[in-house]
């Protein structure tokens, strides 16, 4: 059975069956089934469908925002901000996959033989297997799914088994918005039935967005069927403070990169690392900030910041804290804590060699590291097994250009807050994952892209 308990009082919200092996074979059927016709349709047809799915987002997005909020409980303000990005995201893709998928041609009959006609097509793969997790449990599938449905595929959920209610109002907008049945469905499936799903010969890839581990054993299982697979995984991203920042953007910035989602979120900024002549005012302003946040009830107006997902993700936080000060971090604010309901921490000293440093951190916790100057600061950032998106603040943009450069991860933005945006690839490199969701290149990574040669007879 799956349960969803509500994080911020430990209510029992509803417990939802596994799928039998029966309902699993069916829904598998049905998936091979409908690629067929969702395949063949026109893709204006397709666009069409998927502009019904922004519709009925935007519709019901207090009723989605409020069961996001009951099961993982983020801020019904947050959840609903969550629900309209999938909208836009609708629009986006539904206004540009022509210009995304169209054929590309290639010249090739004057300088490379005697092909008359030779382009590249895009062409879907199939039902393609979606493992996702809680912490934005819709933006996670349908970024995915938004893609991936416009360009042919169709989608098979295993979501998170803590949100197995969105789980199942992810299918039904798909269903209200009128796509043919079996275009998108939810599997009720624990992660040990996805092996036996994954090596099915009828689902043709993966993606999983969540944890190393996760992302190891289902890109092992994939690699074992020569399927492919996109893995969008952990981070522990730098934001970087140089001397000649405008610190109080930076500051306000960086809490709220830390402290969204109560620091669930892969791309937050988990280390802030600050050129030693700014640091004592960095931190006073990053104090501020962060005695400003009201953590509580996630559907009150009022409250900024709402619980962590599960107990277990605040005794990690916890751990990585206490542990992080038994090495000589120093606590400035925070650690009360009741169940889920955690109050945001500030750490400073953090250095390598602390868990705070060398862990990602996924809970409310930020955390103050020292660089000597500019080179020292890039040194440390590139200090992680992770590369996902990073963060640079400097007045001078060019220099700010040429350093994004220099740090390794899959998106670097200076002076702004890291986020993903539909418009511009999303992913990231080392143990954050490979492969690129989101913009054209999301697009294209569920496609065969396909050479067409043609000659003269
Ligand atoms: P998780 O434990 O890896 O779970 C994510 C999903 O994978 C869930 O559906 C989970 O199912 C499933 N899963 C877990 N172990 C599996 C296995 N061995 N085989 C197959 N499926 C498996 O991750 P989480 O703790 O929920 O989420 C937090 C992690 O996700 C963090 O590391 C975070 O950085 C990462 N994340 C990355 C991104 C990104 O875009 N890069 C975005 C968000 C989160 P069950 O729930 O049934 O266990």
């Amino acid at each position: 059975m799956f349960t969803s308990v509500n994080p911020y009082n430990q209510k029992k919200l509803k417990t939802y069956r596994p799928d039998s092996q029966t309902a699993i074979e069916r829904k598998l059927k049905q998936a091979d089934r409908a690629f067929a016709d969702w395949s063949a349709l026109p893709l204006a047809d397709r666009v069409d469908y998927l502009r019904k799915v922004g519709d009925t987002l935007t519709k019901n997005k207090r009723q989605y925002g409020e069961l996001m909020t009951a099961e993982m409980g983020k801020t019904l303000k947050e959840a609903i901000a969550e629900v309209e990005k999938c909208a836009t995201t609708c629009t986006f893709y539904a206004d540009n996959a022509n210009a995304f998928l169209a054929d590309k041609s290639i010249e090739t009959d004057r300088s490379n033989g005697p092909a008359q006609k030779s382009f590249i097509a895009y062409q879907p793969l199939g039902p393609v297997l979606a493992v996702m997790p809680w912490n934005f449990p819709f933006w996670q599938v349908m970024r995915f799914a938004i893609p991936g449905l416009i360009a042919g595929n169709v989608g098979l959920l295993k979501h998170a088994s803590n949100v197995m209610g969105c789980a199942l109002a992810l299918e039904d907008i798909f269903r209200e918005s009128g796509l043919p049945e079996g275009t998108f469905q939810t599997l009720l499936i624990g992660s040990k039935s996805v092996e036996g799903i994954l090596k099915d010969k009828r689902v043709k890839a993966v993606t999983l967005t969540g944890s190393g581990p996760a992302g190891a054993s289902v890109a092992s299982i994939a690699g074992s069927q020569i399927k492919k697979s996109v893995l969008e995984l952990g981070g522990s991203d730098a934001l970087v403070v140089l001397a000649d920042a405008n610190l109080e953007k930076a500051a306000e910035t960086a809490v709220k990169s830390r402290m969204q989602n109560a620091g669930q979120s892969c791309i937050a900024a988990k280390r802030f690392i600050i050129e030693k002549s700014v640091k004592k005012q960095f931190t006073d302003l990053v104090l501020h900030h962060i005695e400003q946040i009201r953590q509580g009830d996630p559907m009150a107006d009022d409250t900024t910041m709402g619980p962590m997902a599960r107990t277990s993700l605040a005794d990690d936080i916890e751990r990585q804290s206490q542990s992080s000060i038994a090495k000589g971090a120093k606590r400035l604010f925070g650690g009360q804590r009741d169940g889920c309901n955690m109050q945001p921490i500030l750490l400073d000293r953090v250095k390598p060699g602390m868990a705070a440093f060398d862990e990602e951190t996924f809970g409310p916790l930020a955390v103050l590291i020292e660089a000597k100057d500019e080179a020292d600061a890039i040194r440390l950032a590139n200090q992680s097994d992770f590369g996902l998106g990073s963060a640079l603040w400097t007045q001078d943009i060019e220099k700010g250009a040429r350093l994004a450069r220099q740090i390794q991860a899959g998106s670097v933005f200076v002076n702004g807050l890291m986020r993903s945006d539909a418009r511009v690839p999303f992913g990231g490199i080392k143990t954050s994952g490979f492969g690129r969701e989101l913009s054209e290149e999301g697009m294209k990574e569920f496609v065969n892209v396909k050479t067409v040669w043609v000659e003269k007879e």
